[in-house]
């Protein structure tokens, strides 16, 4: 098991390459907030609308919704988050600085130590001082004030709907997006004529004012998520089990392979069920798919069995029916829900994290994000040999034009021939289009071009001589998934080696 990629390298090839910026960073940046760059918001994009297509798209069984991030305050109490939501906090009387008080004795403090005249030492986490042998009793940052007793902080971002700032227009940015699939069930149901079982897909942002935010992308305090909400009858059996505990486990299995699907390895992959303690208090069962991070194993999508604690809860505080006709037993009942939860960004980071490489090319480093095709930001990049040769050039420009009808395309002239490709590389683009002389001919010499260009696979760079004509099917054929040494086989490769791996 190789290790995972350090969150520095990622970090820096974001920032570098256009991936991820730190959030108004000329301003010296936002707490844990980061903005998606050029090509940070394409991998995203194609993140969303794999997933989309997959679990929605394709489904006879999903539907999707878009709902609004402000919703009335009430599901807010009726989902609980108001009354739970909520993280112990501790605050420094002396420096006002706020801590999770289950996270302090985790931090190095500061201590003044009275047996070295009062120096200042900066103590490892849980350790006593080698000096006094005194254990850490007041706030670890300052080490001089002491702490508050620990009160509960929602984790809930508040704002006011309309012009007056009084408590009855106080509202709450959606700390989740599955209450909107709640709250929508009847809406959802009624208008699409829906027969259990089915699911309410969305994706969209939440906010969570996460006291101990970080780890780059990992934990932010704005974040993107992609949610399903899968509705079962619970007294349904299917394959003589509980209908909500079968569904539980086919999602488990089709998120896991979704995932493989799109590149993680299996080795950074595993299940952990949470423990009995660990429930949320509307769950009968939850699974966590863990990825390997650079931090270490963390969740990485949650699936979580519900039950139909939402939906009564929603019914109880909107006093309206939110209930499913069960045309077979004659009977009105609540459903159970499997809820798959995922984050956007969370997947982001895994994806580039397992598609990063750094290998060794005639005794260079090659920097190679093998991303899978259909998540690459850039899917492919036309590159003139010569950029002087106003032929050339004209030809590669529109060879572009014409396959960005259908894919991320893009132009460079900026280098030599080898790093354009070692650029592309870097940024996970799987296939390269060169122009050459060969191309569009010589017509002082006389000599006719065969309107052939190289095309350039990125993770055996591997080459072949295609038709420009058939560069629209061959990449079609590729980005759709089939293997180069397939769609390869049938053209041959560039005779000279004058462009180079
Ligand atoms: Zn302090
Ligand atoms: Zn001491």
């Amino acid at each position: 098991m190789s290790e995972p990629t350090s969150m520095d390298v990622l970090v820096s090839l974001s920032k570098r390459r256009g991936f991820v910026f730190q959030s108004s960073e000329i301003y010296g940046g936002t707490g844990s907030c980061w903005d998606y760059g050029p090509l940070g918001v394409e991998l995203k994009n194609n993140i969303k609308r794999v997933w989309w297509r997959d679990f929605v798209q394709t489904r006879a069984d999903m539907v999707g919704i878009d709902a609004s991030i402000l919703m009335h305050p009430t599901v807010w109490k009726a989902s609980g988050h108001l009354d739970h939501f909520t993280d112990p906090m501790v605050d420094c009387r002396e420096c006002k600085h706020r801590f999770r008080a289950d996270h302090v004795d985790a931090l190095p403090w500061v201590h003044y130590c009275p047996a070295t005249k009062g120096n200042k030492f900066t103590i490892p986490a849980g350790e006593p001082c080698g000096h006094c042998g005194q254990r850490r009793t007041l706030c670890p940052q300052c080490g001089k004030g002491e702490l508050t007793a620990p009160r509960q902080f929602n984790l809930m971002f508040k704002t006011f709907m309309g012009p007056v700032e009084e408590d009855a227009a106080v509202t709450y940015l959606r700390p989740e997006t599955a209450q909107a699939m709640f709250v929508n069930f009847d809406n959802v149901l009624q208008s699409m004529r829906l027969k259990l079982p089915f699911g309410i897909a969305q994706a969209g942002r939440s906010f969570r004012n996460e006291i101990t935010p970080g780890n780059f992308i990992f934990r932010t305090r704005e974040f993107e998520q992609m949610e399903i909400e899968y509705f079962v009858n619970p007294n349904d059996r299917v394959d003589g089990r509980p209908a909500d505990e079968y569904w539980h486990d086919r999602w488990i299995e089709d998120c896991m392979a979704w995932f493989r699907r799109y590149g993680l390895s299996a080795d950074n992959l595993r299940l952990r069920e949470h423990e009995r303690d660990e429930l949320a208090h509307y769950a009968k069962r939850t699974v966590d798919i863990e990825y390997r991070f650079p931090i270490g194993w963390s969740e990485l999508m949650g699936i979580a069995n519900r039950t139909d604690f939402d939906l009564k809860q929603h019914a109880k505080w909107s006093g309206k029916s939110l209930t499913y006709f069960d045309d077979e037993r004659k009977e009105h009942v609540v459903p159970f829900v499997v809820e798959p939860a995922a984050g956007v960004d969370r997947a982001l980071l895994a994806f580039m994290a397992d598609a990063y490489r750094e290998e060794e090319v005639r005794g260079e480093k090659r920097v190679v994000l093998k991303f899978h095709p259909e998540l690459a930001p850039i899917k492919v990049a036309v590159l003139p040999l010569l950029k002087k040769r106003d032929d050339i050039v004209r030809t590669a420009h529109t060879i572009r034009a014409d396959l960005a009808k259908h894919w991320r395309v893009v132009y460079d002239d900026t280098a030599a021939i080898g790093r354009l490709y070692r650029r592309q590389d870097e940024v996970g683009t799987p296939y390269c289009v060169t122009v050459d002389v060969q191309t569009v001919g010589d017509s002082e010499r006389g000599e006719a071009g065969d309107f052939r260009v190289t095309i350039r696979d990125r993770d055996s760079m591997e080459q072949a001589r295609v038709p420009i004509a058939e560069l629209g099917a061959v990449f079609r054929e590729l980005l759709d998934g089939a293997p180069w040494s397939q769609a390869a086989r049938r053209y041959p490769a560039p005779a000279a080696k004058a462009s180079g791996p």
